[in-house]
């Protein structure tokens, strides 16, 4: 049967094994990851790990033994270098040659270093990888003045975990609002005041533009004029999808590799999932990206299926969700270009949701606190009938269920 090789051991690369084997794949699986570390989530690294409160050994996605009983040849610390279509193959960076029948891409995305002057020395910290997280855990200890480059998921995580160790925060935001690009107006409102209320501080509308190092300091100098003194910066401003060995492959790309509702690429035995793969979403009706561990582990599951015999499109509503101090964030489907969003909220409750219709139908839904809210919308979101309205999506009183 045959040898299916996965790049990238990430979650969508470990899922995808798993499922491999689940789906009755009985032929060579091979797992090939350039991190030191087995798989493991990513989640935690920019919240709980953080404050030491979840243990580094609840990280990775499964235990060792997983891979060699499932007969999952697991190959870490090796980055695959380029890839031969014509002699299906694909070049390590230990020298070796693998021999491929079905390629997956699974190498995620990397984080995106802004061009600014000063970026690449000391006490600036990118998040992405665990070695990421455990350096900047390591920095937060001695640290007293953190800013945070980047007001999106990852940047506000940081800085609510940096002030609930009582570290002092600025949070640089480029555009004039937080989390812009996943979020409405309303919920990035609620979140400034939040961040506000703990005490950070929030600047918007301003680019860094050099970082000096200035003792055991960094002096982070704006746009506008004004200085920033930090015993470390840490980087959230997004990432950039790690399609390059495609490219170089001749595979199309674009904002990340181009895949169809298969996961299939421009070569047909050649798949791309997760953070990397650029790919229809059946909601929306276009092509997009995300970057989320539902995304991951969906697309790695429908894509076992097809191939294991049972062509399967990927179809799932997306959701996710970020922790912020003691507010849980939850989001189903796609906001963005909605043209009507309504709040649900109990009566005497801080706990509310942001529903966002377009043409009269529900696109998504962003929960604070509210996850009852949060798993109707997904159940509502995943079915065509019955429509919910705006109207009953304001009214407390109304029962989500009766739409589901
Ligand atoms: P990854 O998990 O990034 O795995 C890709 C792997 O491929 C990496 O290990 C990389 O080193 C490897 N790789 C790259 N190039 C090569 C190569 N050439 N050869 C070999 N290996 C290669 N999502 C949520 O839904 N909720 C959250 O709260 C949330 N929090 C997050 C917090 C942090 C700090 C981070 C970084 C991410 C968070 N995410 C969250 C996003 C989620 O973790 C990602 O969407 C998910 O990990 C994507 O899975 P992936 O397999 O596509 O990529």
């Amino acid at each position: 049967s045959d040898t299916i090789v996965i790049l990238g051991a990430g979650q969508a690369g470990a899922q995808l094994a798993d499922s491999l084997r689940r789906e009755g794949h009985e032929g060579p699986i091979v797992l090939v990851g350039e991190e030191a570390d087995p798989p493991y989530q990513r989640p935690p690294l920019s919240k709980t790990f953080l404050m030491d409160t979840f243990d580094e050994a609840r990280l990775p996605l499964r235990p060792d033994a997983f891979y060699t009983d499932r007969k999952i040849d697991l190959r870490t610390g090796v980055t695959a270098l380029s890839i031969n279509r014509t002699g299906k193959t694909v070049a390590l960076s230990d020298g070796s040659t693998l021999p491929y029948d079905k390629l997956v891409i699974a190498t995620g995305t990397r984080v995106r270093t802004p061009p600014i002057p000063g970026i690449d020395g000391d006490r600036v910290y990118p998040l992405r990888t665990l070695s990421d997280s455990r350096a900047i855990k390591s920095a937060l200890t001695g640290a007293s003045h953190v800013v945070v480059i980047g007001g999106g998921f990852i940047g506000l995580e940081t800085a609510s975990a940096a002030r609930t160790m009582g570290k002092s925060v600025t949070v640089l935001e480029a555009m004039d609002r937080l989390m812009q690009r996943a979020v409405s107006a309303p919920v990035s409102a609620f979140f400034d005041a939040l961040h506000r209320d703990k005490g950070v501080d929030l600047v918007y509308g301003v680019r860094v533009a050099n970082l000096n190092r200035e003792g055991r300091s960094v002096e982070v100098e704006l746009d506008d004029g004004r200085v920033f003194i930090a015993d470390m910066v840490i980087l959230g401003a997004g990432v950039i999808p790690n399609q390059e060995i495609a490219e170089a492959a001749g595979i199309t790309c674009s904002n990340g590799i181009d895949a169809d509702d298969y996961a299939t690429t421009s070569d047909p035995d050649i798949y791309a999932i997760g953070d990397v793969s650029f790919h229809p979403n059946a909601l929306r009706g276009r092509r997009l990206r995300l970057e989320s561990v539902q995304n991951a582990t969906d697309q790695a599951r429908a894509l076992a299926k097809t191939l294991t015999g049972t062509p399967t499109p990927y179809t799932a509503v997306p959701w996710f969700w970020s922790d912020q101090y003691d507010v849980k964030l939850q989001m189903a489907g796609l906001s963005d270009g909605f043209d009507t969003h309504v709040e649900r909220r109990q009566p005497g409750s801080d706990a509310f949701s942001i529903f966002y219709f377009l043409d009269g139908k529900l696109i998504g839904a962003d929960s604070v606190n509210a996850p009852a809210d949060h798993m109707a919308a997904r159940r509502i979101l995943a079915q065509a009938e019955p429509a919910l309205t705006p109207e009953e999506a304001a009214d407390p009183a109304f029962d989500l269920k009766t739409r589901m």
